[in-house]
């Protein structure tokens, strides 16, 4: 009998399809800045977490290329087992120093540091409160752990407070986490707030600067500095990927923290070394958000630019942002994906966010600070032409969350 294990594949995608989620890859050609090419055409590019413009700088390209030439493309296994370069440890270095913090441990992605982190500080016998907008890899961190996972609502301090009143008695560790800047909605975690409840109710937190670092605070620190928090204890993850325009995450904390998680986080144990690439090219970043800060300066003047000029037209609404992460909510998904394809037809290219990577369908628009104020204009013409018939207001649909 042949064997018919494998079918329910074909009917899940059917479903997929229906629902308007099928998802697919655009293929880009060459170098991806403020313009992109796709399929032969020229779109300006508001679909990149590469907030500074890095990604393509030359500096970049010449530290990579160096340390290719020097150390070879691959670093040939984990760094416990086959020994690191002293690049992983300047790089670590760096990102202590800008974070403020004692020490810091480079992973080969933000999403395997949040893995690593959280499944290495709590387990079975603790607690883990995690905001519902968190990214992913927090989520299946907290899965991994083995912890008690309760969700509160968005950015909702007094809920979390009735948990912790409620729950923290019951565990013997607890956790908080968040993401800082919120990867589909811009908007900022209450981290004051947060850390007030952490140290009254006897818990860590952890939060993640993926879409912070390089774009907030003084010197590009991120949400911690932003809001002057860098010298109350708490654990900072986030990536080497987006304004850092290369590859690899990072936990930054205390020594005694990164010093556990060399020995306790399997998803850094196990795991190659970051390429010598990678980590000169993400070195060579954070020596450029420090001295540069004329670039965070030129994001934040577009990203003000670019609010006042939806806020102009009152048929558009955004989600309440504080980052360069700026969401236009609309309907349906199908609505979604029509409004970026009409996008793209016009020049643009801005993702459609559908379900159940969020609960409301979206256009989601990066700004960077490499835009020029002609393209961000053109961005709010081309816009300003769909046809939105929502009746869902932002407000609702946090509350609906
Ligand atoms: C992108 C992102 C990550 C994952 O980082 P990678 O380096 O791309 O794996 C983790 N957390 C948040 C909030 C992110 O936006």
């Amino acid at each position: 009998m042949p064997s018919d294990a494998y079918n329910w594949i074909e009917q899940s995608l059917a479903t997929i399809h229906k629902a308007d989620w099928y998802r697919t890859v655009q293929t880009i050609q060459g170098h991806t800045g403020a313009m992109v090419q796709m399929n032969g055409r020229s779109l300006i590019n508001f679909a990149s977490n590469d907030y500074l413009g890095l990604s393509s700088d030359d500096r970049l390209i010449q530290a990579a290329i160096t340390a290719t030439q020097k150390y070879g493309t691959g670093s040939t296994g984990s760094r416990l087992l086959s020994g690191h370069r002293e690049l992983h440890r300047e790089l670590e270095y760096a990102i202590a120093s800008l974070k403020q913090t004692e020490d810091a441990l480079v992973f080969s992605s933000g999403y395997l540091a949040n893995l690593g982190t959280v499944s290495a500080i709590v387990g079975q016998r603790d607690l883990i409160l995690s905001d519902q907008c968190n990214h992913s890899s927090l989520k299946n961190g907290a899965i991994l752990s083995g912890a008690t996972v309760i969700e509160y609502p968005h950015c909702d301090l007094v809920s979390l407070q009735t948990h912790l009143e409620q729950q923290r008695d019951c565990y013997r560790r607890c956790l908080i986490v968040t993401d800082s800047v919120f990867s589909m909605d811009g908007d900022l975690c209450p981290l004051s707030g947060l850390l007030d409840l952490a140290d009254y109710y006897n818990c860590m937190l952890l939060v993640d600067e993926a879409h912070a670092t390089g774009v907030l605070g003084k010197c590009g620190a991120g949400c911690v500095e932003h809001f002057d928090c860098s010298q109350r204890q708490l654990i900072q993850v986030g990536t080497l990927s987006k304004a850092l325009g290369s590859l690899g995450g990072y936990v930054a904390g205390t020594k005694t923290l990164i010093d556990f998680l060399r020995n306790r986080a399997p998803s850094w144990i196990y795991t190659t070394a970051l390429s010598p690439a990678d980590t000169a090219a993400a070195l060579t970043a954070i020596q450029i958000i420090q001295q540069e800060p004329e670039r965070r300066q030129q994001l934040w003047r577009n990203i003000d630019n670019f609010k006042l000029l939806i806020h102009q037209l009152s048929h558009l609404k955004l989600l309440p942002s504080d980052s360069a992460i700026l969401c236009l909510l609309l309907p349906t998904a199908a609505d979604a994906l029509i409004a970026a394809r009409h996008l793209q037809d016009a020049g643009i290219f801005a993702p459609a966010i559908r379900p159940p990577t969020v609960p409301t369908s979206r256009i989601r628009i990066s700004l960077m600070a490499t835009h020029t104020v002609a393209q961000i204009e053109q961005l709010v013409d081309v816009l300003s032409a769909i046809k939105i018939v929502s009746t869902t207001s932002s407000k609702s649909v946090r509350g609906d969350r």
